[in-house]
């Protein structure tokens, strides 16, 4: 059974069995934790889900599909909804587990749905994404690299990213022009030890300005939250800010965002 795949959707549906179980393969469940697949499309990884998780649980924002799934998958839990309208919160309760997330995911909303998992990282076992090879990189890429950037930060401060394979474009109906990988977020480390909101705006503004020293990106949020001048000058030379964004280790813009804000 198939429907005619609709780009607006991020529709590219798996066709290759050894894939498909591979990637269903790669998820486990907590004591307890729901799963949870997004966009399962036209059932193509839900079906070996369905078997390993009888209590799995779908989203799916297209009609056409989630009428598919009901005749195809008895007793499957479908929430015909938008993923990025969706509360995590609806997938537990007070004896549940973490919950373990998973999703050959529509690459229009990969960063979305990458943050809106991050944002709520308390309440995840793990999450296993296929999504750009591009994305996949970048969120794995060490400090020094030219693609090491917000993303990296922000998901290795927030989890632990491990690439676990790539897929190529040829396992796609309709093939898509990009090449793809698999991405295992665990979620194991401490939270960062600093406000949410002040170190996501020292990250992005450090790497918006990512060819100037430190110093000279940060310049405007220094001024602004260190107005004492020796202070600001034991900063800079603290953390060598003579550097660039990207040499710091995810760690160090934790450090740097409560030195700035120690005051706040
Ligand atoms: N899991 C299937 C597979 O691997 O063959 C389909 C994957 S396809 C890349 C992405 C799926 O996400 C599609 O079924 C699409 O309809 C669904 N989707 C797109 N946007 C969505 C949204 N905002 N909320 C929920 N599902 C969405």
């Amino acid at each position: 059974m198939s429907i005619a795949p609709k780009k607006s959707l991020g529709q590219h549906f798996l066709t290759d069995n050894n894939m498909i179980m591979k990637i269903a393969g790669s998820i486990s469940r907590a004591d307890g934790g729901r799963v949870v697949e997004i966009g399962p499309g036209t059932g193509a990884i839900t079906q070996v889900l369905f078997k390993r998780f009888p209590d799995l649980e779908v989203i799916e924002i297209d009609q056409r599909a989630v009428q598919l799934l009901k005749e195809q998958f008895l007793g499957l839990i479908i929430h015909q909804q938008d993923i990025l309208k969706t509360s995590w919160n609806e997938f537990l309760d007070e004896n549940s587990g973490k919950i373990s997330v998973i999703g050959n995911l529509p690459y229009y909303i990969t960063s979305p749905i990458l943050f809106s998992v991050l944002d709520n990282r308390s309440l995840f076992h793990e999450a296993v994404f296929m999504m750009q090879k591009e994305v996949a990189e970048r969120l794995v890429a060490k400090p020094g690299s030219k693609t090491y950037g917000i993303l990296s930060v922000q998901t290795q401060l927030l989890s632990e990213p491990e690439l676990l394979f790539n897929v190529s474009r040829h396992v796609f109906n309709p093939k898509p022009n990009v090449e793809s990988a698999v991405v295992k977020l665990r979620f194991k480390n401490p939270a960062p030890d600093a406000n949410p909101s002040q170190l996501k705006l020292v990250i992005r503004t450090a790497f918006n300005q990512r060819r100037k020293t430190l110093s000279n990106a940060l310049k405007g949020i220094l001024n602004d939250k260190v107005p004492d001048l020796v202070q600001k000058e034991t900063i800079i030379r603290d953390f060598n800010l003579s550097r660039r964004a990207e040499t710091l280790l995810p760690e160090e813009f934790v450090t740097l965002t409560n030195a700035i804000f120690s005051g706040h």
